[in-house]
């Protein structure tokens, strides 16, 4: 780790946004964190949103936050990027994607020439699929070292809306989201479990006749999560703060950790050349495994699907 207390270094690009602020906020919460690095265009909000956060380290453990440029993120041990345009009503992740696309391509090699061959990128910027394959490609780093942040957070939703189902602690529900971080994404009932007992088995013994309908409410409320959260405040950021946060200490901490973070994945599940989400081994060398599920014939067909949304859109840029 690279400060002088042995903790970690996160350079935030993005950080006078409103999910780069926030997931500063939440990184000062960790004691493996003892440098953030605030890097953005905005000169000012940016030096005033460093203010502000150092205001609140007498309440958290020893941490500093300052700003810097591009060359500042050479030495952290993570670069989380949120930079870039944000969604707007009605927007898909994917419309965002030209303009996102343009950033990265002048922003990423600024970031990247000087980077230290240990660190970590971590892309939330949208759409966060392509983004981070836009990442991988312009910058020559090792795939298992540029991560997306995925369907970590999405993976959270629906664990959330199963805990509220049954009322439940959410660290007894086990279920994942895969797939692409927008309207394609798979919900992974087939392996879904409460407390190890099988979602449907659960339900059924739990009093609830119709399983398809609320199968299909909890998938509504999972993959419209983000349109109905930015439709009345038009941003989400503590959400995606806490869970790209959770992200950046798992890596910090080595911790060998199963997250369904955006990666290359090649083969798996009939899928190649593409940046998308499965349950992946996290440590500080950023990606070690990329596991298959077994999943049902249906799952396999969505999820396949949704690869080739992400592709198409990689596709449309002009990479080469
Ligand atoms: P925002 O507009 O509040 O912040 C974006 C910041 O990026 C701004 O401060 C801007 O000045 C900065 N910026 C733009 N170009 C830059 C550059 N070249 N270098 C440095 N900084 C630059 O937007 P937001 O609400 O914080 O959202 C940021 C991104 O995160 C969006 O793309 C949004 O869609 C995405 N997002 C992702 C997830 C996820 O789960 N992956 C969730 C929510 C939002």
């Amino acid at each position: 780790m690279s400060t002088e207390r042995g903790k970690g270094t996160v350079a935030v690009v993005g950080g006078a946004g409103a999910v780069g602020s926030s997931t500063a906020f939440a990184l000062m919460e960790s004691s493996l964190v003892g440098e953030i690095i605030l890097v953005d265009i905005a000169e000012e909000r940016v030096e005033g949103e460093a203010m502000d956060l150092n205001h609140g380290s007498y309440f958290t453990s020893p941490v500093r936050v300052r700003t810097g440029d591009y060359e500042d993120c050479w030495d952290a041990d993570v670069v989380i990027v949120t930079a870039g345009a944000s969604q707007k009503p009605d927007e898909t992740r994917l419309d965002l994607m030209e303009r996102n696309a343009d950033i990265f391509a002048d922003m990423i090699p600024q970031i990247t020439e000087g980077l230290n061959d240990d660190a970590v990128m971590l892309i939330v910027t949208n759409p966060v699929d392509v983004l981070s394959y836009v990442t991988w490609k312009v910058s020559d780093l090792p795939a298992e070292r540029v991560i997306g942040s995925g369907t970590v957070l999405d993976t959270s939703r629906f664990r959330h809306s199963l805990s509220r189902e049954f009322d439940l602690d959410p660290a007894n529900v086990h279920a994942y989201v895969v797939g692409e971080h927008g309207d394609s994404e798979v919900l992974v009932w087939s392996s879904a479990n409460l407390g190890g007992i099988p979602f449907v088995s659960y339900a059924t013994s739990h009093g609830v006749d119709d399983v398809d309908a609320l199968k299909a409410r909890v998938e509504e409320e999972v993959r419209e999560a983000a349109y109905e959260i930015i439709e009345r405040k038009e941003r989400t950021n503590y959400g995606v703060a806490r869970s790209v946060a959770a992200t950046t200490e798992r890596i910090l901490g080595d911790d060998n950790s199963i997250l369904t973070v955006s990666t290359l994945v090649s083969g798996e599940h009939g899928i190649d050349d593409v940046y998308m989400s499965l349950p992946c081994t996290v440590n500080q060398g950023g990606v070690r495994d990329v596991h298959e599920f077994d999943l049902s014939a249906d799952e396999t067909a969505a999820l396949r699907e949704s690869a080739d949304v992400i592709r198409e859109s990689i596709e449309r840029l002009d990479l080469e």
